[in-house]
């Protein structure tokens, strides 16, 4: 097997604790996948956990496991602190550590952020994203907390795995100790900076004396708060050498509280967008640091370890996505990467509805023992429909052994990928395109580009998987045919140089991009700027003002139905795309009736019955879309899959796993 590390020297280079040496710079980062509560769930994990051990992530670090019962993020949550919970997990370590991998088990209190009545904080005060007012701790609470956080490391270290990392960022317990703002004790755990550090440094200290210094010590430090009464940069540095002093092997960082109102990790966060914060902390303490949020490439890791802004570099969704990124990097393969296109669609915002995490890219993960493929070998499979879900049901059928060809009636593989990319924001779709393009051609698929399937030249094949996606929907009004109505389709391809003052029918997933892309302008000092991060991390918190103004558009949303407006976008990035408009000026109307568009513009009767008119350049039409299905196309043995089959709440995700379950049984 060719070894193409020198690709990557710096990404690839072994990191050496003395008593444990880790075969790359891939950190595989913590996130909660829902196995962990799941009945059978932990042989699951441990298979998903082994397969990317196999794929030789240097590191792997579980999702968050609680110390205590009033820790656990939401109830029923998973948590070790009893000799009985470790059953699970020796599963788990036994199977990454069988497959050459090592692993740790990140210990989590979730403090006041706990979905639980008996959530508890330093102080009582109620998080702006919880329902739940915590409870303040005693004195011998926070001792027996600090005791819960050892017993629990203890009994990880009796389950196998080779380390803990201690959560201390986020906004979770330890967090809360240390800002200001949460932590109005007066006792010896609260003060001024360094009383308020006293429970992490007491944990950390107190871990490393019950377990011998043979033994992994991560702490996850909270570099950059974003919340006002944050840690200022002079206080982080602080934090960082005394966690070095207290016992810990390597600081991982944390970037944003859950209540921050910045985006950190989704998608229109530049890739290593946050980067500078670990590379400002090094050289302050002797321990490696590792990076996180938005690595994605091999490329961008070694980069940014060969910029000497970190040691390591953690990714946890890219891990999901893809559990050979560590083996395809090591082997110059990184053109084969499914590449995590930071969406959280699958998986954040499964675990956020209470469901097993996947991969909108990758449904195969959290899967991987229940996913069965059974042999096509030889079939001549048909694919019609060159979307998302053709190419996935392509190479599906193409790794069962099947010979397939797929057609394409446009000139190139993507549909609508080719527009989702063109959001400010959304160009990682061209890497799925990219993704699906390489393991085609790999798998022998033979691609028909610019060739329109008819009932004669599907005849000679054994079956046929009919993936021809969606058509936009009309929309229908008196003056609805006027030259200024255009459809999302024509905007996005960049067919229509669209004018200032613009209607959009629909506040769908595409409406929202559309307002997105033509209100762009507004954010024209970049992300960072835009959002509020203070580049300089001068400010406490490292908020800054934001420099997004009103676009130069006067773009207006419309949906006849009553409700909120974007309520039915992804569950972790809905947030962001409402206050992006928001304070770009878009303007936008619930409940409205649609009466009729002339040459004074869109008439429409708001929801209190009043009338509007909205003179206008250009009507986008976003009214989502039905099935397209030629008719005229005929098989004895044909599926119909995707946008094809159903067009109603139609996504990506859906897109793509109906591509594999057209071959595979879950
Ligand atoms: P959609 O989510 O179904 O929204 C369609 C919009 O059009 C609704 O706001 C609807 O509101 C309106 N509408 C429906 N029929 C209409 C009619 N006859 N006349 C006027 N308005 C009408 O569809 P989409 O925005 O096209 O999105 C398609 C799929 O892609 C969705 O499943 C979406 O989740 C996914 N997507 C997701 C994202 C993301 O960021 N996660 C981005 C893009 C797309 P009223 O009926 O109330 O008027
Ligand atoms: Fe990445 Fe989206 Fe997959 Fe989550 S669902 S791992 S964000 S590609």
């Amino acid at each position: 097997m060719s070894d193409h590390s020198s690709l990557y020297p710096n990404l690839m280079r072994p990191l050496d604790f003395g008593f444990l040496t880790l075969r790359n710079r891939i950190l595989m980062g913590s996130m909660h996948t829902g196995l962990e509560e799941e009945r059978g769930g932990h042989e699951r994990l441990a298979r998903f956990y082994a397969e990317r051990a196999r794929g030789e992530a240097g590191l792997i670090v579980t999702g968050g496991i609680s110390p205590n019962l009033e820790g656990v993020v939401a109830w029923g949550g998973a948590r070790l602190s009893m000799p009985w919970h470790k059953r699970g997990h020796e599963s788990v370590t036994r199977a990454v550590h069988e497959e050459g991998g090592h692993i740790a088990m990140q210990i989590l209190h979730a403090g006041r952020y706990a979905y639980t009545p008996f959530c508890v904080a330093p102080s009582s005060i109620k998080s702006p994203i919880s329902k739940f007012q915590p409870r303040a701790l005693s004195a011998r609470g926070v001792e027996r907390n600090i005791r819960d956080f050892v017993r629990s490391a203890k009994l990880a270290r009796e389950a196998g795995y080779d380390g803990v990392e201690i959560m201390g960022s986020e906004g979770y317990l330890i967090n809360e100790f240390i800002a200001s703002e949460t932590n109005q004790r007066t006792d010896r755990w609260g003060g001024d900076f360094d009383r308020r550090c006293r429970f992490p440094l007491e944990i950390v200290s107190r871990i490393r004396e019950e377990l011998g210094p043979d033994f992994l010590l991560i702490y996850r430090l909270s570099m950059l708060d974003l919340v006002h009464g944050g840690s200022d940069w002079s206080e982080v540095e602080r934090l960082a050498q005394a966690v070095e002093v207290a016992g810990a092997n390597m600081i991982n960082t944390g970037i944003g509280w859950h209540e921050a109102r910045i985006p950190t990790i989704a998608t229109m966060v530049p890739r290593g967008g946050f980067r500078f914060v670990t590379s400002k902390l090094m050289g302050k303490v002797g321990i490696p640091l590792v990076t996180t949020n938005r690595f994605n490439t091999p490329e961008d890791c070694e980069q940014a370890l060969a910029d000497g802004c970190a040691d390591m570099v953690s990714m946890a969704r890219p891990m999901l996505a893809d559990p050979e990124f560590a083996r395809k990097s090591r082997q110059g393969r990184s053109d084969e990467i499914n590449t995590c296109i930071g969406c959280n669609q699958a998986c954040l915002d499964h675990v956020f509805s209470r469901k097993v995490a996947s991969c909108l890219v990758n449904p195969r993960a959290c899967h991987e023992s229940t996913v069965n493929v059974p042999s096509q070998k030889d079939r001549a499979v048909a694919v019609v429909g060159g979307g998302p879900s053709g190419m996935s049901a392509a190479l599906e059928w193409a790794r069962a052994g099947a010979k397939v060809t797929l057609f394409e009636r446009s000139g190139r593989l993507g549909g609508q990928f080719n527009l989702a990319k063109q959001i400010p924001g959304k160009q990682e779709f061209s890497e799925t395109i990219r993704y699906f393009e390489t393991h085609m051609a790999k798998e022998g698929v033979k691609v028909q580009v610019g060739v329109e399937a008819t009932t004669e030249l599907l005849a000679s094949f054994e079956h046929v998987i009919l993936a021809t996606g969606v058509s936009p929907r009309a929309w229908q009004i008196p003056g609805s045919d006027r030259p200024e109505v255009v459809s999302y389709v024509d905007v996005l391809a960049g067919r229509v140089d669209v004018g200032r003052r613009v209607a959009i029918i629909g506040t769908g997933g595409i409406g929202f991009d559309v307002a997105d892309y033509l209100t762009h302008d507004a954010d024209a000092g970049g992300f960072m700027a835009s959002w509020g991060v203070d580049e300089s991390l001068v400010n406490r918190g490292g908020l800054a003002k934001s420099t997004r103004s009103k676009s130069y558009r006067e773009v207006v949303m419309y949906q006849r139905s009553e409700g909120k407006v974007g309520g039915g976008l992804g569950k972790t990035t809905g947030w962001i795309h409402r206050t992006t408009l928001k304070q770009r000026g878009v303007v936008q109307h619930a409940g409205i009736t649609y009466d009729r568009l002339d040459d004074e513009g869109l008439h429409v009767t708001l929801s209190d019955g009043t009338s509007l008119v909205q003179p206008v350049d250009h009507v986008v039409v976003c009214a989502g879309q039905t099935p397209y299905r030629p008719q005229a196309l005929s098989h004895p043995r044909m599926v119909v899959i995707g946008g094809a089959l159903n067009a109603q709440g139609l996504d990506a995700q859906r897109a793509i796993r109906e591509g594999l379950e057209s071959v595979a049984s879950f």
